[in-house]
């Protein structure tokens, strides 16, 4: 196995010194000249029924193959260690083209282990996929599983507490249920969950991967016949992701090992320097909270996300947020400059209020400034409270 930091810099570039280039060319094309009327249709019926591009074959149409999003689905697939991987989109195209590859064949009962990312909550609380959910804590899901049920859902790092869930004993309790795990929070340089027992495994790209705060997508890493479903999902329902944007993801993944080790650096400091603050009354940082000892076995590191629950309350919560300066009052994470919101009324906002996050907790992606930095205009906006 080709270890991260090399994946990251080569995968999906096979084919570019055949091409006599040395970064990915960007293919803009929505349409592609047909060989043959014959030989068109064979083509589009391979691709609209979500079978790879034969090679040679017409790409038909951009939203049946694109071959710029198709060398950045290489790469990640080889970065979280699965055949393939299907973008989107955005992470919550992701997430939909899978519920509905994942309910195809009538089963309709999602079990979801919460806290969940509030778009995710919501779309699964809501049953606007014509899915009913099943909340359960880790160790409840084996006894929520039922005949009908399609798919098992988790993130671990949880958006906004970190809380931390053991992958291959959740896919062991799911048993031939396939166990969805969103790795947005990880990425693959820290935590590859198929390698753990995941049969799919979905990020919002919109994240690190991209790391920059330009792109919007989503991508799921998982096993070919998963990929058919997921590609005949994306085709019919249109949810694609531009080629501009898997190019600007495809570089991105090259600088992905290093900047998650330095912004998780930056956060070990933030969170053990938060957890001795007099107006903090409590910090999430996996570095911080590991009961069941997942870092360094599952997870190689805690990650860049981290969160605190201030003294006061939302109120309190609101004041810090507005008086932060050099880091950034707004929603996202992952990418190189650090911000920071509050997910009860923001990323979180939608979620049932028995399972909302804390009114005094605050989310804090950190990025790639000098860490120092980063504390004095933390120290500044909690002296405002
Ligand atoms: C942002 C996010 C999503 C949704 O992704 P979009 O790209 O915003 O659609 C899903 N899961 C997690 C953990 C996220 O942080």
């Amino acid at each position: 196995m080709t270890a991260v930091d090399t994946a990251a810099v080569h995968a999906g570039r096979d084919d570019l010194a055949g091409l006599g280039v040395h970064v990915p060319p960007i293919d803009l094309s929505t349409t592609n000249p047909l060989p043959s009327v014959a030989d068109g249709g064979d083509a589009y019926e391979t691709l609209a029924t979500g079978n790879p591009l034969p090679a040679g074959g017409s790409a038909v149409y951009q939203r049946l193959w694109n071959p710029t999003v198709a060398r950045f689905e290489t790469a990640l697939a080889q970065l979280e260690g699965t055949a393939e991987a299907v973008a989107f989109a955005s992470g919550m195209a992701a997430l939909t083209a899978t519920v509905l590859a994942a309910t195809r064949d009538g089963k309709r009962h999602v079990v979801a282990v919460r806290p969940l990312y509030g778009g995710t909550d919501h779309v699964l609380a809501s049953g606007l996929l014509g899915t009913e959910v099943t909340w359960a804590r880790a160790d409840d899901v084996a006894a929520a599983i039922r005949p009908d049920t399609a798919v098992v859902v988790v993130e671990t790092p949880a958006n906004p507490t970190l809380d931390l869930v053991d992958i291959a004993a959740l896919a062991t309790a799911a048993g031939n249920v396939p166990l969805l795990v969103d790795n947005t929070v990880a990425t693959p340089v820290l935590q590859q969950p198929a390698r753990h027992g995941a049969a799919l495994v979905l990020h919002s790209a919109t994240k690190s991967i991209g790391g920059h705060g330009d792109v919007l997508a989503g991508v799921v890493a998982c096993a070919p016949d998963w990929a058919a479903r997921l590609r005949q999902v994306r085709a019919v329902t249109g949810a694609v992701l531009h080629p501009l944007g898997a190019y600007l993801l495809h570089r991105g993944l090259q600088t992905l090992p290093l900047r998650v080790r330095a912004q998780q650096a930056g956060a070990e400091k933030l969170a053990a320097w938060l957890a001795g603050h007099p107006a903090i009354e409590r910090v999430h940082h996996p570095s911080r909270h590991d009961p069941a000892g997942l870092v360094g076995r599952q997870m190689s590191g805690g990650g860049s996300l981290l969160a605190f629950e201030v003294r006061g309350g939302a109120p309190a919560a609101a004041t810090v947020a507005g008086a932060c300066e050099l880091i950034t009052h707004a929603v996202s994470l992952g990418g190189v400059d650090t911000l920071i919101q509050h997910p009860a009324s923001l990323t979180h906002r939608p979620v049932e209020d028995d399972a909302k996050p804390a009114g005094g907790l605050l989310r804090v992606s950190v990025g790639l400034e000098d860490p120092e930095d980063l504390r004095a205009d933390l120290a500044r906006a909690l002296a405002s409270i």
